[in-house]
């Protein structure tokens, strides 16, 4: 089940102790563009879709985004935490990024993306037809609501499948360290390091 939301979760939501978390923006840069959605599933089947507006406070989802006991799930985690600080004033942490963690165990592709990942790790067929369109309609389609959805549905069982590779790879370790930094890479995005690996030569 879908379910949307507007300008906060509801009250009394309780979503466990990991949650799946994507966002749609009106496009690609933090400092520009605006934050429209953000979808959350507990990793259940169900949908929570938060619509946003400039200005909406969502103290709730802001809630959930920072609870230290609740691990966030993203796929290119980088980004919508970029969002959420620029948009919402907030540090997204505790994270787990499923494209860090496909980088570190399938290093025999450089196909990360969500629809290959999903492809390859649990067989399901992702259509990335909605990707850009208008975020920031006032009222979402049908379509749009079932693809922004389907961006958080499948990654506890990506997470599931690449846990065990990082495992078994000895690199589970080197992933937490990834997540761990990612705040402070979204950080040197917004600051203007976007396009600069500072660690180069
Ligand atoms: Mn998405």
């Amino acid at each position: 089940m879908i379910t949307l939301h507007k300008g906060d979760l509801p009250g009394g939501l309780d979503l466990g102790p990991s949650v799946a978390v994507d966002s749609e923006t009106m496009g690609l840069n933090p400092l520009r563009d605006r934050l429209c959605l953000v979808q959350l599933s507990a990793g259940d089947g169900n949908a929570h879709l938060v619509q946003l507006r400039p200005g909406d406070a969502a103290p709730r989802l802001k809630a959930l985004l920072t609870d230290p006991k609740v691990l966030k799930i993203f796929h290119y985690a980088r980004f919508d935490i970029a969002m959420f600080r620029h948009h919402l004033g907030i540090v997204t942490t505790p994270l787990y990024c499923t494209k860090i963690a496909s980088k570190l165990v399938r290093t025999y592709t450089d196909k990360h993306g969500l629809k290959d990942l999903a492809k390859e790790l649990a067989d399901i067929d992702l259509s990335k037809q909605q990707q850009s369109s208008d975020w920031g309609a006032e009222t979402l389609s049908e379509a749009q609501r079932a693809y922004a959805a389907s961006d958080v549905l499948y990654l506890h069982t990506l997470k599931a499948e690449l846990d065990a590779r990082l495992a078994r790879e000895g690199r589970t370790e080197l992933a937490a360290a990834c997540f761990a930094f990612l705040p402070h890479r979204a950080a040197l995005d917004l600051a203007g390091w976007a396009q600069e690996d500072i660690f180069a030569h």
